[in-house]
């Protein structure tokens, strides 16, 4: 218990600790990273210092998003790693870093007119160490998903002028998902091959062969190098009036002579498999190795895509088997049953949506097959089959 006698004599010892000299430590960059794409660019900024303190603010005229990194300092090295980076197709102009005589780390980004910035601290996670990530998000963000919908109301207008006789059926939507991206490399083969960049290239094959039948059109919730979150992913397909969402992959495993392609779906009623749960629980931490940190309105939003129905979970069941079936003529097969877990990117209540894991990118031989373009052909080929195979045999109305 604390009696008057002690806090008294607290009181001047907390005054004088405050007082203390602050001790300036050197901010050490294991590395920094930029991902621009037209929706936002990612900065990310690998520090060896576990705890930062940081402050930020966004100034006009002329437009600037400064950071303050507390207490520290930083040597010519460190501020070349920052000085040095790319800034091509990013809405930054300039970098500024300087020490402020205040013991301060003081970076300021020179932006465009209108740029915002989104900042998060973002906590040691699988081979990455702390990191700072600035998202710089341009005044005018090219909407993707709004020319992708703009640009099917104006093809639809044309099909209506050319054959008016005809009852026009509106096209079918299939929302492709490349799994990872950015921060976010997924898994890394022996040969350095990345599970980002072989599933984007699985995922245009994929598009090219599902849009040679005019009925469909296939919306990519990403086709370039950067990262969407997982719950954006979901978000993005609704908006573009999906049908259908098919998430791509090519994972690793513990043990690097698994092999074979594997489909899997949301299950609300437990993993199916450990495997399945193991599985699930790497494919969700996506979003902070990627570098997002979820905020209170995306807690909001995820009660709202936990209320899969049953109907969802019974209509993807049914195109995952005809997707495996399919896959099961271009490759080895890894389970022969599609395996449910709570994958957090199948969560969509309306949606049938399966994730396929097209091969191991951790065992050798799949790697060579995953890097090689005919296999890829391939495996598009059979997704492109059992996602027809689906739509045709379905009930449901597209
Ligand atoms: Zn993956």
């Amino acid at each position: 218990m604390i009696n008057r006698r002690n806090f008294v004599l607290q009181l001047p010892l907390l005054h004088f600790l405050y007082f203390l000299p602050r001790v300036t430590r050197g901010f050490e960059i294991a590395a920094v990273r930029i991902w621009p794409n037209e929706e936002y660019t990612r900065l990310a900024i690998e520090h060896l210092e576990e705890k930062i303190k940081i402050q930020y603010s966004n100034e006009k005229n002329p437009d600037r998003i400064v950071i303050k990194i507390f207490n520290m300092e930083i040597t010519k090295k460190n501020f070349n790693k920052l000085a040095n980076i790319n800034l091509e197709n990013t809405p930054i102009k300039k970098i500024s870093i300087l020490n402020s005589p205040t013991d301060e780390v003081k970076i300021i980004f020179h932006t465009n007119p209108s740029t915002r910035a989104r900042i998060s601290s973002i906590p040691a996670i699988a081979h990455y160490r702390d990191r700072l990530v600035i998202d710089f998000i341009p005044a005018k963000k090219e909407d993707k998903l709004l020319s992708f919908l703009e640009n099917y109301q104006k093809e639809k207008e044309l099909n209506k002028r050319a054959e008016p006789q005809k009852g026009i059926k509106k096209p079918i939507i299939i929302a492709i998902d490349p799994g990872h991206g950015g921060e976010d490399p997924g898994a890394i083969g022996k040969k350095g091959t990345k599970e980002k960049d072989v599933v984007l290239k699985i995922a245009k094959r994929l598009k090219r062969k599902i849009e040679k039948n005019p009925r469909f059109k296939v919306f990519l919730t990403r086709n370039g190098d950067y990262f969407i979150s997982l719950r954006s992913r979901i978000k993005k397909a609704k908006r573009a009036g999906a049908s259908v969402f098919v998430s791509i992959h090519a994972d690793a495993w513990i043990r690097p002579d698994a092999r074979g392609a594997s489909v899997y779906i949301l299950s609300d009623k437990g993993a199916s498999s450990e495997a399945a749960r193991w599985m699930a629980k790497k494919e969700n931490l996506s979003d902070l190795v990627g570098g997002e940190i979820m905020t209170k309105n995306d807690e909001i939003a995820k009660t709202i895509f936990n209320m899969s129905t049953s109907a969802q979970i019974k209509n993807s069941s049914i195109l995952g088997k005809k997707v495996l079936e399919e896959l099961s003529t271009v490759s080895h097969i890894h389970k022969k049953t599609v395996e449910g877990a709570g994958f957090a990117v199948l969560k969509n209540p309306d949606i049938p949506s399966i994730l396929v894991e097209t091969a191991f990118i951790s065992n050798p031989q799949e790697e060579n097959r995953l890097r090689n373009g005919l296999h890829q052909e391939k495996i598009a080929s059979a997704l492109n089959n059992g996602i027809l195979t689906f739509i045709k045999n379905s009930k449901l109305r597209f």
